[in-house]
C-alpha cells in the first residue's frame, strides 16, 4: 500500500510540474509572439520607394532593392525562404533584369543567407566576415566576391551607393546604405519605426552604437528604411536613437542611486521603478514594448555596469 501511495504522489508531483511547465510555456510565448506576429507583420509586402528603389518586407524582414542600369542591386538576402518569395517578385515585375549585385549589410547569420537564389554577378561584404562565419555553419551564405571595409562609395549601374562603416556597433561589420540620388537612407539593424527593439539589440556594443546611429543621423536625408517592421522618415531614426539612449541614461542613473547588480539587497525592484515606469510612460504605445522591454532593462543594467 505505501508503495502504491509513494507511485501515486510521484506521479502526482510530475503531472504537477509538467502542467506548471507547459503553463510557463504557453505565458513566454503569450508575452513574445506578438512582437514577431500579428497583422501587419505576418506575410510579405512588395513596395516602391522612389523611382528606382524599392522594399521588400518578408514577416518581421525588410530589405532593399535598387535598379540600375546594369541590373539590380539587393542588400540583405536575409533566408532562403525570403530569397525564393523575393525572386518571385523580381521576375513577375522585372522580368529581363538579372542581380548584378548582392551586398550584405554585416555579417549576421540571419541576414546573409539564401543569396545564391538570385545567381548575382558580384557579393559584396565587409572584410571581417570571414572572420566570425567560420565559427559557424555557413553553407547557405553565398560566398563575396569582393570584400569592403571604412567607408566605400560604390558606383552600380549609373548609381552611386554610399557604404557607411558604423565601426563596432552592431558587430564591427557593419554598413548602413546612403542613395545620394533617392535622398534615403537602408540602416539595417540600426534602429526601427515606432517599435522598440528585440533582447536590447543583440551583438550590441552601446557606445559604437551610438556613435553608429549619430553618424547616420549627420548624413542629409529623407526616408529611413529599417530592416525590420516598417519604413519612415529620418526624424523616425532621431527618435529611436533618444528612446534608446533615455533606457540607457536611466539604467546609469539607477546603478549610482543602487549600486551594481549584485552588490546590495532588492536590487531588482528599484531598478524597475527607476527605469521600467518612466520608459512605458514615454514608449508605452511603441510596438514591441509590453513585449520586449523588460529584457531591455536588464540589457541595459548589465550593459550600464559592465561597459558594453
Ligand atoms: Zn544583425
Amino acid at each position: 500500500m505505501k508503495k502504491v501511495f509513494s507511485a501515486l504522489l510521484i506521479t502526482t508531483i510530475a503531472l504537477a510540474l509538467s502542467s506548471c511547465s507547459g503553463l510557463i510555456r504557453k505565458t513566454v510565448l503569450k508575452t513574445v509572439d506578438p512582437y514577431f506576429h500579428g497583422p501587419g507583420i505576418d506575410g510579405s509586402q512588395f513596395e516602391q520607394l522612389t523611382e528606382n528603389i524599392y522594399t521588400f518586407r518578408w514577416n518581421w524582414y525588410r530589405n532593399l532593392i535598387i535598379r540600375t542600369d546594369e541590373g539590380l542591386v539587393i542588400i540583405d538576402p536575409m533566408n532562403r525562404d525570403m530569397s525564393v518569395a523575393l525572386k518571385r517578385e523580381l521576375d513577375q515585375r522585372f522580368p529581363n533584369e538579372k542581380v548584378n549585385t548582392l551586398i550584405y549589410s554585416h555579417y549576421h547569420l540571419d541576414h546573409t543567407k539564401g543569396g545564391d537564389v538570385f545567381s548575382p554577378k558580384e557579393v559584396i561584404a565587409h572584410s571581417k566576415s570571414p572572420h566570425y562565419w567560420k565559427d559557424f555553419d555557413t553553407h547557405e551564405v553565398l560566398k563575396p566576391t569582393r570584400y569592403i571595409s571604412g567607408d566605400t562609395v560604390l558606383q552600380i549601374g549609373g548609381v552611386e551607393i554610399r557604404a557607411v562603416y558604423l565601426g563596432l556597433s552592431h558587430t564591427d561589420t557593419l554598413y548602413a546604405f546612403h542613395i545620394p540620388s533617392a535622398r534615403l537612407v537602408f540602416a539595417p539593424d540600426l534602429g526601427f519605426v515606432k517599435a522598440v527593439q528585440p533582447v536590447g539589440v543583440p551583438d550590441r556594443y552601446s557606445p559604437g552604437y551610438l556613435r553608429a546611429m549619430n553618424k547616420v543621423i549627420a548624413i542629409d536625408f529623407d526616408t529611413f528604411v529599417a530592416s525590420h517592421f516598417g519604413y519612415g522618415i529620418k526624424q523616425d531614426l532621431v527618435n529611436w536613437r533618444d528612446m534608446l539612449e533615455t533606457g540607457r541614461s536611466l539604467a546609469r542613473q539607477a546603478i549610482k542611486k543602487y549600486n551594481t547588480p549584485g552588490l546590495s539587497k532588492h536590487q531588482m525592484g528599484k531598478y524597475f521603478d527607476e527605469v521600467y515606469y518612466p520608459m512605458r510612460k514615454q514608449y508605452g504605445n511603441w510596438h514591441g514594448f509590453n513585449e520586449m522591454y523588460i529584457i531591455n532593462l536588464i540589457r541595459d543594467i548589465t550593459g550600464e555596469s559592465l561597459g558594453y
